[in-house]
C-alpha cells in the first residue's frame, strides 16, 4: 500500500509507418505492452531481458520520458502519466538516471563541477559557495577527490566516469533511481566497485532502484526481487532468491543456464537450455504464448490459446506460463 512506485497496465505502443511519406500505419510494435509491479522505499527490482526487450523503454516511459500510450505510474501515490509540465517537472526531480555509457552521457566540455552541479541549477536548489561545498560533498560520498572538480570526463576512467554520473543522479536527492545497464560498459574488475558503491548509497540514502541488465548474473546480489521480461512482457517476477533457486518460467531457466558456473565439475554435470532463434520482432508477435517459438517445453495449447497471464504462484511468485499455470491445478 505504501509503494514508492507503482506500475499499473503500463503500455508503450508504437505505429510502424509504411509507403510514401510514411503515410500509411502497418502496425504497432508493443514495445511495452501491460506491465504492472511496484516497488518499495529502499527497494531494488532488477528487470532483465535480451537487448529489444522493452527494459529501457520500460524505464524510460516511468520517468515519462517517453509518454506511455496506456496505462498508469504513481510515484508517491500521484500519477505521472496524467501530469505535464512543472508539475512533471518536480516529481521528475526525485526520479533520476544513470545510464550505461558513461564515456557518452557526459558532456565532454564540461567540468566535473559543472557536470555534477548542473542539475542544483537547474532546479534552484543552490548557487554560489553552497553549490560549490555540495559538489565537493558528493564527489566525496562517490568516492572521488573533491581536488578533481575542475577536471574534464576524458581525464577519468570509466568507472570514474560512471561515479561522476552518480554524483550527478543524486545532487538534486531523488527517492528512486532507474540504473539503465550502468556497469555493462565497465571492465569486469570494475563493475563490482560499482555494484558496491551504489549498495552503499541506498543504505546510506534509502534509495530505491530500478536495476535494468540484460544478463541475470549481473542483478543478482543487488536486486530484492527480479523482474524478467521478454517481447514486452513480464514473464516471471520473485524475490530474487526464489528466482535463482527455483526459476519456473522456461525463458528464465534459459537464462540461469546460460550463466557460466566458474566450477568446472557442476559445469559439466549440469543440463544447459538453449535457446533456439533471434528474439522474433516486436512488430509481428509470435501467437499464442510470444515465447513459444524458443520454447523446448512448448505445447499445442502454447501455440493456441491465448496468451498466458502473469499468474501468482505463491510466495510472492508470478509466472506466465501455461504449463506452471496449469501445474498449480486450478
Ligand atoms: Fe513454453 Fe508454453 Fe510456457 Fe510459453 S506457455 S513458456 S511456450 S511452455
Ligand atoms: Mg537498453
Amino acid at each position: 500500500a505504501n509503494s514508492l512506485l507503482r506500475v499499473e497496465n503500463l503500455q508503450v505502443h508504437f505505429p510502424v509507418l509504411q509507403g510514401f511519406l510514411l503515410q500509411r500505419t502497418a502496425g504497432t510494435i508493443k514495445a511495452v505492452d501491460g506491465l504492472n509491479f511496484a516497488l518499495q522505499p529502499g527497494e531494488t527490482l532488477g528487470l532483465v531481458g535480451e537487448s529489444g526487450c522493452g527494459k529501457s523503454t520500460t524505464g524510460r516511459a516511468i520517468l515519462q520520458l517517453v509518454r506511455p500510450t496506456g496505462g498508469n505510474v504513481y510515484f508517491k501515490g500521484r500519477n505521472l502519466a496524467q501530469m505535464e509540465g512543472e508539475e512533471l517537472r518536480q516529481m521528475r526531480r526525485q526520479m533520476q538516471t544513470i545510464f550505461q555509457d558513461p564515456y557518452t552521457s557526459l558532456n565532454p566540455r564540461m567540468t566535473v563541477g559543472n557536470i555534477v552541479s548542473e542539475p542544483l541549477i537547474v532546479y534552484q536548489l543552490a548557487k554560489g559557495k553552497e553549490k560549490q561545498e555540495r559538489v565537493e560533498e558528493l564527489l566525496k560520498l562517490v568516492g572521488l577527490n573533491p581536488k578533481f572538480i575542475n577536471r574534464y570526463p576524458h581525464e577519468f576512467s570509466g568507472g570514474q566516469r560512471q561515479r561522476i554520473a552518480i554524483a550527478r543522479a543524486l545532487s538534486v536527492n531523488p527517492d528512486f533511481i532507474v540504473c539503465d545497464e550502468p556497469i555493462a560498459a565497465l571492465d569486469v574488475s570494475i563493475q563490482a566497485q560499482v555494484v558496491n558503491l551504489m549498495q552503499d548509497l541506498q543504505e546510506e540514502l534509502g534509495l530505491s532502484y530500478l536495476f535494468i541488465a540484460h544478463d541475470l548474473s549481473i542483478v543478482r546480489h543487488i536486486s530484492d526481487r527480479v523482474a524478467v521480461m521478454y517481447l514486452g512482457k513480464i514473464v516471471e517476477l520473485a524475490e530474487s532468491q526464489t528466482l535463482y533457486t527455483n526459476p519456473l518460467h522456461p525463458y528464465t531457466q534459459a537464462l540461469l543456464s546460460a550463466i557460466p558456473i566458474p566450477n568446472p565439475e557442476i559445469e559439466a554435470k549440469r543440463d544447459r537450455i538453449l535457446l533456439e532463434g533471434d528474439v522474433p520482432s516486436p512488430a509481428n508477435p509470435p501467437c499464442g504464448c510470444n515465447f513459444h517459438p524458443r520454447c523446448p517445453y512448448v505445447m499445442d495449447s502454447c501455440r493456441q490459446d491465448p496468451e498466458p497471464f502473469l499468474q501468482d504462484v505463491g510466495n510472492a511468485h508470478q509466472v506466465a506460463c501455461h504449463l506452471v499455470n496449469s501445474e498449480q491445478g486450478v
